[in-house]
């Protein structure tokens, strides 16, 4: 079957046109085959992943996601295009179906999400993560487990659904927040929440959240890329990550110029460049950066890389 081509993106007569415009994204509608792939790589613990949308508003200067665009121009222009996923719900039920028809004892382990964010701002609209939630705890209607979920976001848009996170019985929040600075924050990714709203939306559901009402989440902080902190703010950033039990911590992707593999993009290789004191010599940053977590954290596991993305 051909390729979609999007209007915008396309010298040809394009087969998905700009459904409407949310902010300065092009948003387009499709039809996913499925929304369950199957999990690799750095995500190999889980049994799948779960994109309820392809491209991602916040789009960062570091995103390695970028690689995995429809075409390089969608590439380039990543965080200006998004693609919903019309029939995600009903995608989503057939594929649990089918997985407890198989296993009807053992719940999937579904990552949330490895190539968008699922609570970008066009979720508040869309709902598409909310109704996503509605399925997978559906099952349980039927004597199933629910599935072991790790939601991956750096959005507040999550606390919306705290009705539905406290129903999961095995959840993990992993909140992103890879910089304590403002001003880094601006720099690497200034269409993002601030750092303020993340924490204050972690809070919020560790608020609303206790063994009365539901089942309590795992928090996870990722730190990941690990960008710079200013001095000035280092002890109190740390200070606030005690929110989480657990910390994960990871350099950059490599930077490679090709797709469908996971990369650093270059407007990140850029902005490094005024960072010069903390990126001359990088490997030793982040040792002291981790060094500072282990001494200034107690009781918070502090993991790296891929040992930090499991949901245990
Ligand atoms: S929020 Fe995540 S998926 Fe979206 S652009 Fe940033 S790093 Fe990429």
């Amino acid at each position: 079957m051909a390729k979609p081509t999007y209007e915008g993106y396309c010298e040809t007569k394009p087969t998905k046109l700009i459904k409407e415009k949310f902010g300065d994204t092009n948003v387009y509608a499709q039809n996913a085959k499925s929304l369950l792939t199957k999990a690799n790589g750095f995500i190999n613990a889980y049994d799948f992943t779960l994109n309820p949308y392809r491209g991602c508003q916040y789009g960062c200067s570091y995103c390695y996601a970028a690689a995995f665009s429809p075409n390089t121009k969608m590439r380039q222009d990543w965080g200006k295009w998004v693609i919903y996923k019309e029939n995600a719900a009903e995608t989503l039920l057939k594929e649990l179906q089918k997985w407890y028809t198989k296993n009807p004892q053992r719940p999937p382990k579904i990552y949330m999400s490895s190539v968008t964010d699922p609570y970008q701002p066009l979720e508040s609209k869309h709902q598409l993560t909310r109704r996503l939630l509605e399925v997978m705890l559906d099952v349980r209607d039927n004597n199933h487990p629910t599935p072991t979920l790790v939601i991956q976001t750096r959005s507040p848009i999550i606390t919306r659904d705290i009705d539905y996170l406290q129903r999961f019985q095995r959840l993990r929040i992993n909140m992103s927040i890879p910089t304590g600075s403002e001003s880094v924050r601006r720099d690497f990714e200034p269409r993002s929440p601030s750092i303020k709203a993340r924490l204050n939306a972690l809070s919020k559901i560790k608020k609303n959240i206790d063994n009365f009402k539901g089942f309590v989440p795992k928090i996870s902080i990722t730190i990941t890329p690990l960008l710079p902190t200013l001095v000035t703010d280092e002890i109190a950033f740390i200070n606030k990550l005690s929110i989480a039990d657990r910390v994960v911590i990871q350099d950059f992707h490599p930077t490679y110029n090709r797709s469908l593999i996971a990369s650093t993009r270059p407007e990140a290789e850029e902005i490094k460049q005024k960072y010069a004191w903390w990126y001359q010599n990088q490997q030793f940053s982040y040792m002291k950066f981790k060094d500072k977590l282990i001494s200034q954290l107690t009781g918070v596991e502090i993991k790296e890389g891929k040992d930090g993305f499991g949901y245990e």
